[in-house]
């Protein structure tokens, strides 16, 4: 494969591990930590080749994410504590699993739908996502079914059981993100840092303020709903936020802001210019072809009309079901790594290992 010449190994492999963890928040991160370490040797592998691509060495990258902590631990304590048990339980290093989440990159080009029980065809209420991320990263996803002690139990994909990349909880939570480029990106609570808090969360408005630290570093779109069918796409930046509210009984979401108050915060254009054949272009076509979809089947929208829309080839290779782009640089290639339809109100979720034209979706519950 092309990508050797980076170093990295790339196995399709099928399936993706599922890992049930319980108790302290640490010992919840020691379990998934000692069951997951062979795919955290990977994952690590694979940053620092991502650390050095970005000329950095890893102890600037290590101290650099430093910067964040502080920011992080006044957040979410039990995060740190999760992440603590982690690197005891998998033998890496606190410091240099914490690079993980802090490390800006271009990737993340993922389709959002949301809908609730104005517009399903049995009431139910339905989060759909795409995993557009590296295809490097496919062999490290991990499903965890979370039951911490004292709070809301939760099934949540990940990377290895460390970094959370959505999910539900017993609450009727769910969350879907899909990133967002901004110009305000500082030091401070790091992205990926708010999912932890957001899935221990009881009410919409505690998810939201989750997924919002005051002092964040930069922002996703983060797709919140609950069972009552109140829907959000939450976009962030920095330094400010717009609530986009499910008004009609649905929402849309990709990689660009749909909120004027947001404009001015947009760098996905400049992104563009880097990524192959421009993120910024393909989220709009995305963007409006997932709407065109779905308002076809408005009043009447299954798990299965879902399916089909992230199954769509629309722009292909940079379609809603994505593909690998061989034009794009080596270390910037995404496709669908996964894509799920979690249905909030029967508290399960239906995912699907690598692209959704091609496998199936099998049924987790919570
Ligand atoms: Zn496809």
């Amino acid at each position: 494969m092309i990508l050797s010449l980076w170093g990295f190994s790339v196995s399709q492999k099928s399936g993706f591990r599922i890992v049930e963890a319980s108790g302290s928040h640490y010992e919840m991160g020691f379990k998934l930590g000692e069951r997951c370490k062979d795919l955290t040797k990977s994952m690590m592998e694979d940053m620092k080749i991502r650390v050095k691509a970005a000329s950095l060495t890893w102890n600037r990258a290590v101290s650099n994410a430093r910067k964040h902590l502080p920011f992080a631990e006044k957040f979410d304590p039990a995060y740190i504590e999760w992440i603590r048990g982690y690197a005891e339980g998998s033998g890496f290093r606190f410091e240099d699993l914490f690079v993980y989440f802090c490390q800006e990159t271009d990737g993340g080009l993922c389709t959002n739908i949301v809908v609730n029980n104005e517009v399903t065809s049995d009431g139910s209420v339905l989060s759909a996502h795409t995993e557009d991320w590296y295809s490097i990263d496919e062999k490290h996803l991990v499903l965890v079914r979370g039951k911490p002690t004292g709070e809301s139990a939760f099934l949540a994909m990940t990377l290895g059981g460390l970094e959370i990349i959505c999910g539900l909880n017993s609450a009727g939570i769910s969350v879907t993100p899909n990133s967002l480029y901004q110009t305000d990106v500082r030091v401070g609570v790091p992205k990926d840092f708010v999912y932890r808090k957001i899935l221990a969360s009881k009410t919409i408005g505690d998810a939201m303020c989750a997924a919002l630290p005051e002092k964040r570093g930069s922002s996703y779109n983060y797709n919140l709903c609950d069972s009552n069918g109140e829907i959000y796409s939450l976009e962030g930046s920095a330094t400010d936020f717009c609530a986009l509210y499910g008004h009609e009984g649905y929402a849309v979401h990709t990689n660009h802001y749909l909120s004027p108050r947001m404009a001015k915060y947009e760098a996905a254009f400049e992104k563009a210019n880097i990524k192959s054949p421009g993120a910024g272009i393909d989220s709009i076509i995305r963007y409006n072809r997932a709407l065109r979809l779905l308002k076809r089947e408005l009043g009447k929208v299954t798990v299965a009309s879902l399916a089909n829309i992230l199954s769509d080839h629309v722009n292909y290779p940079n379609s809603i079901c994505r593909h690998i782009d061989e034009s794009a640089p080596l270390l910037e290639q995404e496709k669908t790594i996964f894509s799920i339809i979690i249905d909030v109100t029967h508290l399960k979720a239906l995912i699907c290992h690598g692209n959704p034209c091609v496998g199936k979706y099998k049924e987790y519950k919570l």
